[in-house]
């Protein structure tokens, strides 16, 4: 193939950054927001001109919400998304329930905000534009390959060629959502060839991911035999199909209507199965405007479906696949549609593919600061069991969803119809919302970064390290003119290069002695202090970034200390206490313990422990006690990950 490729195109130059994001998708785009952030050089190369108008995803669940608040873009989300609070079921043009979406406990952003994923990629453009990184339009990445350096042999880079058409130009190509083959060669264009050498690449390229076929990495799973048409636009009904509606065609047919922004709708309609000798090309050039109408308008007869304009109408097939591997030898990483596909049922496609350039962005600053060995970038195959998951949860929402014809329809009559409404609303409340719960449980295996201390006495089913760090309020110690302020720990463990160690203490009281009063907690605040004010500095010596990052902090720390205390003494309230910071952080009040409860600490025993987040805001060690023993098994754990570079 290059040899054609070269045949028509201009000398190819040579260029070398940190990191190749091939993919200017909403995955690509945050992946290079966030090294940029963290301060890391990058490229981003698009194939396309611009960002499709088209969008696939709508909704954004609480866990990626979360995530943009420790980046610090959360309210530019939040600003033009739209959180829908009611769900309707209509049976035809008949409305028969409006449920609650219900809100998940636990999480600031109790529900998925709904946002069209063309505006989605255009906030990370804007984002990333302010940042100073323009993406690099019409540059298709064609090959990458891992190659050893001919000066240094233990030393490998990443090889990529890139084509950007200089005339001529490229075929259409036909609008199929869902497909995974890698495009044809398909022009006579002349091409601009580059080769990059990078440090690093990261194949955020879709689900026909080049570089996926290109390493020849496997995509088994599955390809459905079911039709979707989707439909965007405007309409006139007779029914108002406000908020989101899940309609039991009167035509037997499942119809979906959600309210996207500017007024528009988007309607997904089940189309049934592919019949012997139907092909997505054949269905598409079938599927017009007039018959996605009289389907429509057929699902709630005798009310009518009639179409105002229309934004988009196409036709998708599910596939349910995952990358055998989304790691080439610690050089290559896959992340989004490239690394996995799924049905859009439960809206996760787009939320884990956020979620894995969030994993593996902190990694790559790490190593490329030179404060972490490259090792740690193999725990980015963390992901694939959480890809795993998502197929598997959105496989079986596709499956309940697409139950069709008169038994599932009288199932659904039959429920909606005969059971007491306050029976229907407890089990609705049984089940809710499990897409957006899913993200939130995201628990990581056991690896190299997520431990529990070999000290610990906390039994692993009590509490398990790799899970989400829980959230929960907290206070700040009331000053002389000041008031306490309450806050959440999740605004204290905010940003995205840094760890955070957090000290849960039941109590801290200003004596010299360390005794434990049997149902009194005590901690000396002093021993606390010395010991936190020797291990900042010992570490910060050691490892701090080469120059400060953009993640909400304004020093070079690898690592904050903060204090979370159950209940404060005496001389801790006094003035001397006041404004006190205690290592590179503060203390916290936890009254109603409920965090300390989240995190496993009781309050009574008089231990507490100390706790380490990831920069990406999932727990990866825990150890009981706050004393010497605890503080070394924190110095063990932070020598052993980011050890090979530490002298
Ligand atoms: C109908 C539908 C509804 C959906 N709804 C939801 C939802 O509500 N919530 C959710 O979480 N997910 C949803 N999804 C899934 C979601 O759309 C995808 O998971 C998401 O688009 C993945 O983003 P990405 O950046 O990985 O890939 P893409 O969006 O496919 O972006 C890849 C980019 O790479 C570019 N590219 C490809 N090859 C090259 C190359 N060789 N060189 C340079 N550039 C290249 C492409 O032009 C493209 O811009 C839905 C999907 C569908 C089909």
């Amino acid at each position: 193939m290059l040899t054609t490729l070269l045949r028509s195109s201009v000398p190819s130059a040579t260029t070398s950054i940190p990191v190749l994001i091939a993919g200017g998708g909403p995955v690509g785009l945050f992946q290079a927001y966030l090294l940029t952030k963290l301060g890391v050089s990058v490229r981003i190369v698009e194939r396309e001109l611009a960002i499709s108008p088209l969008s696939k995803a709508l909704s954004i669940h609480p866990r990626t919400l979360e995530i943009f608040n420790f980046c610090g873009i959360i309210d530019e989300f939040s600003a033009r998304g739209k959180v829908l609070k009611e769900s309707n079921i209509y049976f035809g043009n008949r409305r028969v329930a409006t449920m609650p979406v219900l809100s998940l406990r636990k999480t600031h952003y109790s529900r998925a905000l709904f946002l069209e994923q063309a505006k989605t990629s255009g906030l990370f453009v804007q984002e990333l534009s302010k940042l100073g990184v323009e993406v690099e339009r019409g540059w298709e990445l064609l090959d990458a390959k891992v190659v050893e350096d001919s000066n240094d042999k233990s030393r490998t880079y990443v090889e990529s060629i890139l084509r950007k058409p200089i005339s001529g130009s490229r075929a259409d190509r036909p609008a199929i959502l869902g497909e995974v083959e890698l495009l044809e060669e398909d022009s006579d264009c002349e091409y601009e060839i580059q080769t990059v050498r990078s440090d690093y690449l990261i194949a955020a390229d879709g689900g026909r991911s080049t570089v996926r076929h290109k390493l020849n990495i496997p995509f088994p799973g599955i390809t459905r035999n079911n039709k979707t048409f989707i439909w965007d636009g405007t309409f006139e009904s007779d029914i108002s199909m406000l908020g989101v509606s899940n309609i039991t065609g009167t035509n037997k047919k499942n119809m979906r209507c959600i309210p996207l922004s500017d007024g528009l709708y988007r309607v997904a309609i089940d189309a049934g199965v592919f019949e012997a000798g139907e092909d997505m090309e054949g269905i598409l050039k079938d599927l017009t405007v007039e018959k996605f109408e009289k389907l429509a308008s057929d699902c709630i007869a005798p009310s009518r479906f009639k179409i105002k304009e229309t934004a988009w109408l196409t036709c998708f097939k599910v596939n349910e696949r995952r990358a055998e591997h989304f790691n080439h030898k610690n050089r290559i990483f896959l992340a989004g549609d490239a690394a996995h596909i799924q049905s859009p049922s439960g809206g996760q496609g787009l939320n884990i593919g956020l979620q894995d350039a969030h994993n593996l962005a902190w990694k790559i600053a790490l190593v490329l600061n030179k404060v972490a060995p490259e090792s740690v970038l193999g725990t980015y195959d963390e992901r694939e069991a959480i890809a795993d998951r998502a197929i598997a949860l959105s496989s079986k929402l596709f499956t309940e969803s697409r139950e069709e014809g008169t038994i599932a329809f009288m199932k659904r009559r039959a429920y909606y119809l005969i059971v007491p409404s306050v029976l229907k609303f407890l089990i609705h409340i049984g089940f809710a919302p499990e897409n957006s719960r899913a993200l939130l449980e995201v628990k990581y295996k056991k690896n190299t970064l997520n431990r529990d201390s070999a000290t610990s006495s906390v039994h692993s089913s009590a509490f398990e390290v790799g899970i989400r760090a829980p959230d929960g309020l907290v206070r700040t110690v009331p000053g002389a003119q000041e008031k306490a302020k309450e806050l959440r720990l999740h605004d204290i463990t905010t940003g995205i290069g840094r760890f955070h160690i957090l000290v849960f203490v039941s109590d801290m009281l200003a004596s010299s002695s360390t005794t434990v009063i049997p149902g009194i907690s005590t901690t000396n605040l002093k021993e606390l202090e010395h010991n936190i004010d020797d291990f900042v500095p010992r570490w910060r010596g050691k490892w701090s970034y080469a120059s400060p990052i953009s993640d909400g902090h304004s020093d070079n720390d690898i690592f904050k200390v903060n204090v979370i205390a159950a209940k404060l003494g005496p001389y801790v309230t006094s003035s001397a206490f006041i404004n006190r910071s205690v290592g590179n952080g503060k203390i916290f009040i936890d009254d109603s313990k409920s965090v300390h409860s989240s995190y496993n600490f009781s309050c009574t025993n008089g231990h507490g422990g100390i706790v380490v987040v990831r920069p990406d805001s999932q727990v990866s060690f825990r150890v009981e006690g706050t004393g010497e023993r605890a503080w070394k098994a924190a110095d063990h754990y932070f020598a052993s990950i980011l050890s090979a570079v530490s002298s």
